[in-house]
């Protein structure tokens, strides 16, 4: 059975004392003892440390929304894998389509990260999803095989363990667009065979894929409810400490009953 996994992806968002406030205010909700349910929030680089310092020793673990992979030199503006561990965290997301589209970052490059995160030390959430034109285009499942191929190029089935699929549709990030839970399941269920064709069935059971694109309390059950989805990569929803930890009670719920 794969643990629900609830990340908040916070962007370029926040003020260092909101995302103190909000880290406060998600530990403060977390139930006592263990939960059944994987949470992480994914703070603006400048807020990690004093994240970290709310977050230490709860259940909410911190995450960042990118890495480089060279571990030190001149690279002005970029953070290494080592300095991201010195820091407290334990995962990275990696090939979010705003690297990807803004940033203009390709599957190579995103394929180099991944490979430098998981050799240091850090988890991954590697985040894959087709453009509306490409949906439209029918290209969907071979974009994502494109992305999946190119960001796990040096990952074997060890290095897996330590990775997550974040399986979001660009159309749907930001935009008040949801893919409807049979879009998500369906995307989600060509995502574990290609895990089952790329690695093995052991591998494509045990990775858990999340969606990410618009997800809030008022969708969430629904989406986290499909057999192939696992959890959820949340952006706006998770800014407000009432809407997160709505999404995180509807995976509680899924997960006990
Ligand atoms: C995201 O940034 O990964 C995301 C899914 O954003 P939103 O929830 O705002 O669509």
């Amino acid at each position: 059975m794969r643990r629900y996994f609830i990340a908040g992806n916070w962007k370029m968002n926040l003020t260092r004392a909101a995302a103190e406030a909000l880290a406060t205010d998600l530990v403060a909700a977390m139930p006592a003892g263990d939960s059944p349910v994987d949470v992480l929030v994914a703070p603006a680089s400048p807020y990690l440390l004093p994240v970290a310092s709310v977050t230490a020793g709860s259940h909410v673990e911190l995450g960042a929304q990118d890495a480089y992979f060279e571990s030190a030199g001149a690279f002005t503006g970029e953070v290494s894998v080592e300095m991201l561990l010195d820091v407290g965290c334990t995962q990275v997301i990696l090939g979010h389509s705003e690297r990807r589209h803004v940033l203009g970052e390709t599957d190579e490059f995103t394929g180099k990260k991944v490979e430098a995160a998981l050799a240091g030390g850090l988890k991954v959430i590697l985040c894959v999803g087709e453009l509306l034109s490409e949906r439209e285009a029918e290209e969907t499942d071979s974009v994502l095989d494109r992305q999946m191929a190119g960001g796990l190029k040096n990952v074997d089935e060890r290095a897996m363990e330590n990775v997550v699929i974040a399986y979001e549709p660009v159309w749907a990030i930001g935009t008040g667009k949801t893919a409807s839970p049979d879009q998500a399941e369906s995307a989600h269920d060509h995502l574990r065979k290609w895990l089952a064709n790329r690695y093995n069935s052991e591998v494509a059971d045990r990775t858990r894929i999340l969606y990410g694109g618009s997800v809030k309390p008022e969708n969430a059950s629904e989406l986290l409810g499909q057999p192939n989805v696992d959890g959820a990569l949340v952006g706006g929803a998770s800014l407000k400490a009432d809407l997160f930890n709505a999404i995180i009670e509807a995976a509680v719920e899924l997960a006990g009953s």
